[in-house]
């Protein structure tokens, strides 16, 4: 999501004669946008702002700006600890950026805005066009959260639900797909959460599809209560929707589940990935898995390991709990370090062979990719359908192409494949 409002923030700092430089000997304006969910998030901020004014110690001061998580988190001890620090602006204020440095610029004053302005965040955004040109394009559809798992800072930092209406988001579609997007994934804390007068998620998905030029569709990140079954259809349903879901777990044990305050069971979830499979029968999961979580026992994380395995995940991003200051879960006993790491190394190795033999089965077999760029001379870079990278070599431009690609090999980061034979595309060796 940071990546979709950073895009957002240019486009309004645009209004404001600014423009983004790769010149970092010669910059009027640094705005670093904060992530706040990995600790020790405030101390990088503190030294990105240490090697500004390394860089900056002859020469004009450059306006500083922290956005994001965690200038909502932790803003006023950003600005009393940093005086270099201009503002902070939280996720929910991006909308008065100009405002904001017109101030700095004229006096020099300092800020704080982390107001929770969702609706006037997006009425104003709503009146400058998206200019961004990727092929695979984000899409923020949904904000905030009210679910409040006992670990997560979200309904903190981004603050309660709040749906864009159905309307600005099939015209943000349209401006995407017009600068070259062929995918478009939805984005939300909550994105399966997403309800604007009664139109759903399902209802949106269904509503892209008509739109010519739009290839593939995903949306990220869902929470499993939100898995209704008009979603759960919409994906057997659907040509456009791609055949893989990010659903997070955290953890394979209800009893921790229930401390989390995730409120489903591990029954519930497995419903839903069977229900998915019935639905889709070539659709793959990836999940999140929080390991030592205050309270797991051995007995725990065994359970966790036999929802890893059975589900058989084709990706999986695992942590130890790192506790977020102000969350319920702060004040939780940590599991003992050494415990925690072992914990997650077994966790990692298993879920890292099931990965690796998953994407054993890919070698010869053809896969649909979509090109994004261009990496080095005659290298392109895609997707497959599963969110995989690959990699292939060719004589022709493949940016913007969804095309048949057969797979030769693969590391546990990307498969390395070859446009599939003909006579007007010869591959080089790969
Ligand atoms: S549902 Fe997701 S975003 Fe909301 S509190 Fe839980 S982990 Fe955080």
């Amino acid at each position: 999501m940071n990546e979709y409002d950073s895009s957002r923030i240019l486009d309004l700092l645009k209004k404001s004669d600014y423009e983004k430089t790769e010149n970092s000997e010669n910059v009027d304006c640094y705005l670093i946008n904060t992530c706040h969910i990995r600790e020790k998030a405030t101390e990088k901020v503190f030294h990105d702002v240490g090697r500004i004014k390394k860089n900056y110690r002859n020469k004009k001061k450059p306006i500083v700006l922290i956005a994001g998580c965690v200038a909502q988190a932790e803003g006023e001890i950003i600005l009393k600890n940093d005086k270099y620090i201009d503002a902070v602006i939280g996720p929910q204020s991006y909308q008065e950026l100009p405002k904001i440095i017109k101030g700095i610029e004229e006096k020099r004053s300092r800020s704080n805005f982390t107001e929770f302005e969702t609706i006037e965040k997006f009425d104003q955004l709503n009146l400058i066009k998206n200019s961004n040109t990727k092929i695979s394009s984000f899409l923020t559809i949904q904000e905030g959260c009210d679910k409040f798992c006992k670990f997560c800072v979200v309904p903190y930092t981004r603050g309660p639900e709040y749906s864009r209406s159905f309307k600005e988001l099939i015209e943000e579609s349209k401006q995407l797909i017009q600068n070259g997007a062929k995918e478009i994934t939805l984005l939300g804390q909550n994105v399966n959460a997403y309800n604007s007068s009664n139109k759903k998620l399902s209802d949106l998905i269904i509503q892209l599809e008509n739109l010519k030029g739009l290839e593939r569709i995903r949306y990220t990140t869902s929470h499993p209560n939100d898995m209704t079954d008009d979603l759960i259809d919409v994906h057997g349903t659907s040509k456009k929707l791609m055949p893989h879901l990010h659903l997070p777990l955290q953890s394979g044990s209800s009893k921790i589940l229930k401390s989390m305050n995730r409120n489903h069971s591990i029954d519930h979830y497995l419903k839903i990935i069977q229900k998915l499979k019935k639905r889709k029968p070539n659709i793959k999961f990836s999940s999140d898995f929080i390991i030592a979580y205050p309270g797991e026992t051995e007995e725990d994380f065994n359970d966790t390991l036999k929802v890893l395995k059975s589900v058989g995940f084709i990706n999986t991003y695992s942590f130890v709990f790192s506790a977020r200051p102000g969350t319920p879960a702060d004040l939780l006993s940590l599991i003992e370090d050494n415990i925690s790491k072992k914990r997650l190394q077994l966790f990692q190795e298993i879920a890292e062979k099931i990965k690796i033999d998953y994407r054993q089965t890919l070698i010869e077999k053809k896969v649909k990719v979509l090109f994004e760029n261009r990496i080095s001379e005659n290298k392109y870079f895609g997707r497959d359908e599963y969110l995989n990278s690959v990699i292939v070599q060719s004589v022709n431009n493949l940016v913007g192409r969804n095309i048949e690609i057969k797979i030769k090999r693969c590391n546990h980061q990307t498969l390395f494949g070859d446009i599939i034979e003909n006579p007007s595309e010869k591959n080089f060796a790969a």
